[in-house]
């Protein structure tokens, strides 16, 4: 038997409870693990709390990450033993997921942690990390130089937000927080934003051009917020949007696109090839100490993640929250 949360539907209503589980009801997979470590995203908020239709069957065990260490493996590419971290891949969606001790899933979803990352560093990053990572790689290869100006970061003091701003400023960028809770400036400096500004300026209806200030976005935060940063995206500069903390819609016009030259670059975590995986876990191992993840992160245990997806969802957590599931 082991530790999970399970998400359960009785009569139309969603719930979710600590409860223990039998190896025996693991679901189908080459590699079986002892799970160490996992950490709460904003999708795991959205699981947990049924805010969102997210989980596709029940019961589900929700979790999109974890890390460990392998317990059994059938695959050529895992063995007793190795340490290793999963993001995504619809786990914690459709197939059961990290928030347990233990997890059985296929060998294609997994890679082997970075040599440089605990298991609990690598869950202080998860997806939230691994996709501030992807938006960061995307800037840059298009051509987003620190010498063409300023970066905006929104969800600043989120997850995503505070691992791009590290390794934005890490590698030079000037890089411009937006963000909501005044009283988190001093995090964010530490993090390494060079400016911070009321997320308010942002997140309200504005004109489809405003002025030129940006020469990239990662924005995690859609809706009129990305609506804005776009319209305020210097000539031929790029937006990397990846969220949607403030809603779904996009309430722009075509104006910085066709006008600027504005370029929208979709990032998405959950499926993205083995190739920017592995590129975006690289950059991570290379641009961010341990004392930035201690920075951004706390640690809870499994039974706590029920509030924290509460939290998440109410825009009240600050950086990473980290699950010890054991
Ligand atoms: P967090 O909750 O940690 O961060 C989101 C941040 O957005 C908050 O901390 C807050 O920052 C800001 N925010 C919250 N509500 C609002 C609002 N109503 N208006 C404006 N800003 C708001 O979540 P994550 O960083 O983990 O994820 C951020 C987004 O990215 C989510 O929508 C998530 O679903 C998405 N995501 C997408 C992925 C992909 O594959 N495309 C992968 C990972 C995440 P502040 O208080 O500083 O303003």
């Amino acid at each position: 038997m082991f530790k999970a949360i399970l998400i359960d539907k009785q009569d139309g209503k969603q719930s979710a409870r600590l409860a223990d589980v039998a190896d025996s009801d693991l679901p189908e997979g080459a590699v079986t693990v002892r799970v160490e470590f996992s950490t709460v995203n904003y999708k795991d908020g959205l699981a947990i709390t049924g805010k969102s239709p997210v989980v596709r069957k029940f019961p589900m065990v929700p979790g999109i990450d974890f890390a460990g260490v392998v317990e059994s493996s059938d695959s050529n590419d895992f063995r007793a033993g190795d340490r290793v971290l999963l993001n995504g891949w619809g786990v914690g969606e459709g197939h059961w997921g990290g928030f347990a001790q233990k997890a059985r899933v296929k060998a294609e979803w997994l890679q082997k942690v970075p040599e440089k990352f605990t298991s609990k560093q690598a869950m202080a990053i998860g997806t939230a990390g691994y996709t501030a990572s992807l938006c960061v790689d995307a800037l840059v290869a298009h051509g987003v130089t620190p010498d063409r100006g300023e970066v905006l970061v929104t969800g600043a003091s989120g997850g995503v937000g505070s691992i791009a701003i590290a390794l934005l400023a890490k590698n030079g960028f000037q890089v411009v927080a937006a963000t909501g809770k005044a009283n988190e400036a001093d995090y964010l400096k530490a993090l390494g934003a060079a400016q911070i500004i009321d997320r308010n300026e942002l997140s309200q209806p504005g004109k489809p051009l405003q002025k030129e200030r940006w020469a990239g976005v990662v924005d995690s935060v859609g809706s009129h917020t990305l609506a804005n940063a776009c319209a305020q995206t210097r000539y031929r500069g790029f937006v990397a949007a990846c969220g949607l903390a403030q809603g779904m819609d996009f309430p722009s016009s075509v104006a910085p696109f066709i006008l600027r030259g504005v370029s929208l670059l979709g990032i998405d975590s959950v499926m993205a090839p083995r190739e920017p995986r592995e590129k975006a876990w690289a950059r991570l191992a290379r641009d961010l100490d341990s004392a930035a993840l201690d920075r951004v992160s706390n640690v809870i245990g499994l039974e706590q993640t029920l509030q924290a997806a509460e939290d998440i969802v109410a825009g009240k957590i600050r950086g990473r929250v980290v699950v010890d599931v054991n």
